[in-house]
């Protein structure tokens, strides 16, 4: 079977009551653009019902794939299993509990055929309690100011990405909130959408302030010393002794011809094509 273009990875702990109208929204909202996708559900050892709906639902549709985490390892892991299952080239995330809103997909993706690597989703409705949208205000504004980013809202999970850049960035637990700052570490271009958040109707959300704050500031830090200790492999090209002429400074590639391509070492250091782009491409100063 020729590989999907879009894999739709969905991290799942405990959400039995969600998943039915979840796969429904995304069939929905999929299938009227003709291009191939596969849904990815990562089972991340839910403890209810979930692994018996999961497997209902690829049972029922081809394009359905569940892969299982032995023992749950937390929202992060569960991306990163998805990532490392997915065959398509554009790799599509979104919450299991229905606050993201699958009818956004068809304009995360019509981002990306602008010529995006990464666009990122941004709740201008939040529907969450009014303690958990002003932490994340604060926390959105100290993560954007220490690692010179701007991200507007890192907490909203759905995203689009090319895949060879999610498999370009370091992986660890709590990484997924600081996603599109390595993305663009690693070369990305990104821009943002504003998109739909619904209330949780079913099943319990997973974190509160105490176990997110604490963590996701240790791993502000780590990200920030990342940042300074950034390898740009992008800098390593292949010498052809016969026709390269060494007079000159080698310079990036220009921006028209620098389409991402599956190497990792051709990746574009060009800017965006438009719009509310972040792409804090580390400059080769090291600062
Ligand atoms: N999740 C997971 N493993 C965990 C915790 C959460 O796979 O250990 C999934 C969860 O099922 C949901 C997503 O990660 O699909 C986000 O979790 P939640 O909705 O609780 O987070 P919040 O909306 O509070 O950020
Ligand atoms: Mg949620």
């Amino acid at each position: 079977m020729a590989p999907p273009e879009i894999s739709i990875v969905v991290p799942v702990y405990n959400e039995e009551e969600n998943l039915p109208l979840l796969a429904a929204e995304i069939h929905g909202a999929m299938r009227p653009l003709g291009r191939p996708y596969e849904v990815i559900y990562v089972d991340d050892g839910s403890t209810d019902g979930s692994p018996g709906v999961l497997q209902e639902l690829a049972r029922e549709d081809p394009s359905t794939r569940v892969i299982r985490q032995r023992r749950n390892s937390g929202q992060t892991a569960a991306l990163d299993a998805g990532f490392r299952f997915a065959r398509g080239g554009i790799v599509v995330t979104l919450d299991a509990d229905l606050q993201n809103d699958p009818a956004d997909i068809p304009r995360l993706l019509e981002a990306m055929d602008e010529g995006y690597d990464v666009v990122s989703g941004v709740r201008t409705n939040r529907r969450d309690t009014f303690v958990r949208k002003a932490s994340s205000r604060i926390a959105n504004r100290v993560r954007n100011r220490l690692t010179r980013d701007n991200v507007t809202d890192v907490g909203c999970t759905l995203r689009a990405c090319r895949a060879e850049y999610l498999r370009g960035i370091p992986v660890f637990t709590g990484m997924h909130r600081f996603l599109p700052t390595l993305l663009a570490m690693a070369g990305a271009r990104k821009t943002e959408i504003p998109v739909n958040h619904r209330p949780r109707l079913h099943g319990q959300p997973k974190y509160n302030i105490s176990n997110r704050l604490w963590r996701a500031l240790a791993d502000l830090f780590a990200v920030r010393w990342m940042q300074k200790r950034w390898i740009d492999r992008r800098l390593s090209e292949e010498i052809d002794a016969w026709n390269t002429s060494l007079s000159g400074t080698p310079g990036p590639p220009s921006a028209s011809s620098a389409r991402p391509s599956s190497s990792a070492a051709s990746s574009s250091s060009g800017s965006p094509p438009s719009g509310t782009s972040g792409a804090s491409s580390p400059g080769p100063s090291g600062t």
